[in-house]
């Protein structure tokens, strides 16, 4: 069996061994500047260009005579040198190649992993870690997160007070959405513009697409913070501490994602201002602009934003987002790119919304919404909860519901309409890049053979074979995973009681028990 997460799409093993000599030198026709030791033709690892090979496609001889790769881009011989470390396992120290022959190319074009940094900080040297796994697995696009009320974490220069105050927070709540413990300490972190060009910069050179998302007009309570009068009531604010809406008062009341106005034209100019920054940061065609669980009932009572909804001809402010959403749609398009944002968007319907959006799927069901906006030729990036929420328990969401996705279960079925699938990680509950790749590892090598590998050739047991291999590399890496008894739990009571814990009292306890089994097993 080879040892290779994806699964390629042809691969027919020789006999034989090829030994890689130390330091061995690679010989390319295709610019790859990670390459250290640059050789001549005669190298043992040869890369040649070939033009009829598509976008990301390789070709991978390993016989008596060397590595032999063919590739049309720099992704394509990268994701070939990715196969060869592994198959080798140089990680681990090891240098015998298994002779063999691999046609390989992936199913999506799209195949995404976000890391949620508004919740959590986790800084720059664990971003470029969670880049170099997602390279190794020919994953190809971040989606990060890094605005939301809990925190503002990018610098935006013409307003300063977003990272001066807004990527600050005075308390954190913990343990889970149904528990009302908090942490009194301040929290906070923001990168600079000059450490998004670095990130951007060392994402493209692993082939790694940024999407960044600054989420509006919604999950906006760090910008409120920053500058109240962007609200449709004036007032003085914190940036939010607790998660899931919940706000810390004596009479613990309820309030969730009071959003930007929509009816005065500062707080308008504010988001456009914003973004025209952004843009200029991030170079990938796509932006995310949110759009999520937006709360109407400011709106409702704001004589600015019923003003515009009146001048409008508006009946619900829905319609309000609307016109945001489709404002936001053409600014971006005016830059040259293209807009993402959450179904949340389609609610009362798809007709209003401009068809070049690509709408991200985030429930956990069907959503005739989503369907309907395929059916007439909209484009969906699909992020199911049930395979793809990477901060829930494997006790809810076991290993499997990563692997077993099929867009076909959602009434997608028009693989056209589909741009790819990616997987989302929220930090609400995890603190520690540690606990990042405990929940990530192995879902995310369920996430890219999903994404990559035809459906017939899928198997859930013959992956499980083939990931044995990389909890060795994984443990001389020094990366995080899950134990099998963690992302596979068996026993029924026991799940539900995690579950429980999760919500309310420990959303450590699986994490807790994973540092317990390593010890155990040492
Ligand atoms: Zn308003």
């Amino acid at each position: 069996m080879l040892n290779l997460i994806p699964k390629p799409v042809y691969a027919k093993e020789g006999n034989g061994r090829f030994v890689l000599p130390d330091n061995a030198a690679v010989y390319s026709e295709i610019d790859l500047p990670l390459i250290k030791n640059k050789g001549a033709e005669d190298s043992c690892i040869k890369i040649f260009k070939d033009a009829n090979l598509a976008k990301e496609e390789y070709y991978l001889t390993i016989n008596d005579n060397g590595v032999l790769i063919k590739a049309s881009d720099a992704a394509g011989a990268y994701y070939a040198l990715q196969s060869v470390r592994m198959l080798g396992r140089l990680d681990e120290g090891k240098n015998e190649l298994p002779f063999v022959e691999i046609k390989d190319k992936p199913k999506y074009s799209w195949r995404g992993l976000s890391l949620d940094e508004s919740r959590h900080f986790f800084g720059k040297e664990n971003v470029k870690k969670y880049l170099d796994d997602m390279f190794r697995l020919k994953l190809n696009v971040f989606h990060w997160h890094l605005t939301d009320d809990q925190g503002w974490r990018i610098e935006i220069k013409k307003y300063p007070l977003l990272t001066e105050i807004g990527s600050k927070r005075a308390y954190t709540h913990l343990g889970g959405w149904h528990c009302y413990r908090i942490e009194n300490k301040e929290y906070g972190g923001y990168y600079t513009q000059e450490d998004i060009r670095e990130i951007v910069e060392y994402a493209a050179q692993r082939c790694i697409s940024i999407l960044p998302e600054i989420d509006v007009p919604a999950h906006f309570a760090a910008a409120l913070a920053s500058y109240p009068e962007l609200a449709c009531r004036n007032i003085k604010r914190d940036v939010f501490g607790g998660f899931g809406g919940i706000v810390f008062t004596k009479n613990k009341i309820f309030d969730w994602n009071r959003p930007c106005c929509m009816g005065k034209k500062s707080s308008l100019d504010f988001i456009f201002d914003v973004y025209d920054e952004a843009c200029s940061l991030f170079p990938f065609e796509y932006f995310h602009v949110g759009g999520d669980e937006c709360d109407f009932s400011e709106w409702k009572k704001c004589p600015d934003c019923q003003r515009v909804m009146k001048e409008n001809g508006f009946t619900n402010e829905q319609q309000l987002q609307q016109k945001l959403t489709n404002e936001l749609c053409v600014f971006l398009k005016k830059k040259g790119k293209k807009m993402l944002a959450w179904n949340d968007i389609l609610k009362k319907g798809y007709e209003n919304i401009d068809k070049d959006v690509v709408v991200q799927q985030w429930l956990p069901g069907q959503d005739k919404n989503t369907v309907a906006f395929a059916q007439n030729g909209g484009k969906i990036l699909m992020s199911n909860h049930k395979s793809f929420y990477f901060d829930m328990t494997y006790a809810q969401y076991p290993l499997k519901n990563t692997y077993d996705f099929s867009p076909k279960k959602y009434k997608i079925e028009n693989e056209e309409c589909l741009i790819g699938i990616e997987a989302q990680v929220w930090t609400e509950w995890i603190r520690t890049f540690d606990k990042v790749q405990f929940m990530a590892h192995p879902r995310m090598e369920a996430l890219a053979e999903t994404a990559w590998t035809p459906d017939c050739e899928k198997d859930f047991k013959d992956f499980l074979g083939r990931y044995e291999g990389y909890k060795s590399v994984y443990a001389s890496l020094g990366i995080n995973f899950a134990a099998d008894e963690i992302c596979m739990p068996k026993n029924r009571i026991k799940r539900s009681y995690i579950v429980r814990k999760f919500f309310r009292g420990n959303p450590d306890y699986e994490f807790n028990e994973n540092n317990r089994l390593k010890e155990t097993k040492k």
